[in-house]
């Protein structure tokens, strides 16, 4: 079988090496089995986890991939855009050392960015060995490089082969779709899947989109010497709260980022020397930004086209996806769905949580629900953004009446000693309980720290329990004792502390 170059940008050894792996040119696609306990449609974080638990468990199980193995995360996403902002943070502490009582150091030179994205190149193929097609297959999966594509309710063919099986998970992930900007197409630009293709560094940098993917972006590329506007057309992470999005531009302005946030793109043009460039709408005042690089971080949709789903009865639409009931079962009770491609929340956990739930639900009748899933995310800025739970307008959606609790982080001193100013950890509880809904924090290492929330919230643990959980000192988690110390501190009553003082008064006494 001839497998087209799936050519990864440049052709190096760590890409080379990479291909090696998750779309090896020899590879022989095995004869399938009669029938598969599972068919497993798409490589990427959510098939591979259905595919490995399932084999792991003894089931007969085929993987599907038309592309590369790792999908989104390994390629085009979570991996390549966290070791650029690794490095990013290396040059804004290189740019701050006399901060830290360093002699200054020279910015990021030119010739530094192509080393950084070999850097990135060189981790990518390091990872990718976890998902290796020879590595799958050494694991007892079956795994088919090409195209696949339902054929009927329990069959899907794949490089002229017919795979027929009990039951199915569709993981076709998301990809990314510019918006509908008149001229945007004809004038070129770069989003996730060509981003990391880059191996000269642009002078200047255009980012449409103010969500995670754009802000992390934004900031990683200008702490790498990039000019960087960015244009969007709510404020900064709308997911997020007013706060967070306030102190992200205040953030984002500081490092010298051009915001124009709340505006409008009228159009895109090429101008006559190549260069990209945007005429907006801002603050009712017409303006044209123009620069050698635009990158479009607006806007994902799932991978529906081109399956087959009418002729496996499977139910979809294009904004939505797959469409799946709490049990992620399709309107075929055969076929499951899992991952970006039928989830709202887009991220690689989130994958492989629905990955878990429908190989479950599949294989043992079981009855696990998506609604149950206490869903973490971060955006991995700088400060990180780290959420977990409902936000205060969910609740006020929900006719919750809530308290929240906020400590800065300019008074944790872990945050004193590593020279971080902005930040803050928020707790939200039910009203007149100490039952944690949701919290939200916001400090260098945001993403670790939330994990102490997300385990309190799952295990059941209230806000009074939190409180009295030790932490070394100094860390940034003593952040959340203090901000749950806020919290006993509000239900100390004027009477028990007049009872308190009453106490101590007669200790000193006898
Ligand atoms: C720039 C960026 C940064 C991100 N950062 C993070 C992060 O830090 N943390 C986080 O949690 N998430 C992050 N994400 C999101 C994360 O990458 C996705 O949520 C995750 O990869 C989704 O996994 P998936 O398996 O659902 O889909 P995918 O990874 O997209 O995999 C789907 C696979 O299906 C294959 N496929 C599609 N159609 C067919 C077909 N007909 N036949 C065969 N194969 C097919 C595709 O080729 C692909 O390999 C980021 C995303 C982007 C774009």
């Amino acid at each position: 079988m001839k497998i087209p170059n799936h050519g990864l940008f440049p052709d190096d050894a760590a890409n080379r090496k990479l291909l090696s792996l998750v779309h090896p040119d020899n590879w022989q696609n095995p004869s399938p089995s009669p029938c598969y306990n599972l068919v497993v449609l798409g490589a990427g974080s959510a098939g591979l986890i259905s595919a490995i638990a399932t084999a792991s468990l003894g089931g007969r199980v085929a993987l599907v991939e038309r592309h590369l193995m790792g999908g989104d995360c390994l390629h085009t996403g979570c991996v390549p855009s966290k070791s650029l902002i690794r490095s990013a943070r290396v040059a804004a502490d290189l740019k701050r050392a006399g901060d830290f009582g360093l002699s200054p150091q020279s910015g990021v030179r030119k010739e530094d960015f192509s080393r950084i994205m070999e850097r990135l190149r060189n981790i990518r193929a390091d990872i990718g060995e976890n998902d290796a097609a020879a590595r799958y297959r050494d694991l007892g999966v079956d795994v088919f490089l090409g195209e696949g594509m339902f054929t009927g309710p329990d069959t899907l063919d794949v490089a002229g082969q017919t795979l027929r099986f009990k039951k199915a998970v569709i993981a076709t992930g998301a990809s990314a779709v510019p918006p509908p900007i008149p001229g945007l197409k004809e004038t070129g630009f770069l989003d996730n899947e060509t981003l990391f293709f880059l191996t000269e560094r642009p002078e200047d940098l255009l980012v449409i989109g103010g969500g995670p993917i754009g802000c992390e972006m934004a900031q990683a590329f200008a702490r790498l010497g990039s000019r960087v506007s960015l244009v969007q057309d709510t404020r900064l992470l709308p997911q997020e709260s007013a706060e967070v999005s306030r102190l992200m531009t205040e953030v984002l302005e500081e490092e010298g980022i051009q915001l124009y946030t709340d505006a409008s793109i009228l159009k895109a043009e090429e101008l006559p020397d190549g260069r990209k460039s945007l005429v907006l709408n801002h603050g009712g005042q017409e303006i044209r930004l123009d620069a050698e690089t635009l990158l479009v971080a607006a806007g994902r949709k799932p991978r529906v086209e081109g399956l087959g789903l009418e002729k496996a009865g499977v139910r979809y639409n294009t904004k939505q996806g797959i469409l799946v009931d709490d049990f992620l079962r399709t309107s075929n009770k055969r076929i499951y769905g899992a991952g970006d491609c039928c989830m709202a929340w887009k991220f690689t956990h989130a994958a492989d949580a629905s990955a878990q739930i429908a190989v479950q639900n599949a294989l043992f009748m079981g009855r696990k629900r998506v609604s149950r899933l206490l869903m973490p995310w971060c955006t991995y800025t700088d400060p990180e953004v780290a959420h977990v739970g409902m936000g205060e307008r969910e609740a006020e959606t929900l006719g919750i009446e809530v308290e929240t609790f906020t400590f800065p982080m300019e008074e944790n001193d872990r945050a004193k000693t590593e020279g971080e100013k902005k930040g803050f950890v928020s707790v939200m509880v039910k009203r007149g309980s100490d039952r944690i809904l949701g919290a939200t924090m916001v400090s260098s290492h945001a993403g670790e720290s939330i994990g102490i929330f997300t385990t309190a919230m799952a295990a059941g643990m209230g806000l009074g329990a939190l409180a009295s959980v030790i932490h070394p000192y100094p860390t940034q988690a003593e952040a959340i004792r203090r901000a749950a110390g806020l919290y006993r501190k509000s239900r100390l009553t004027p009477r028990i502390a007049a009872l308190l003082r009453g106490w101590l008064d007669m200790a000193r006494k006898y």
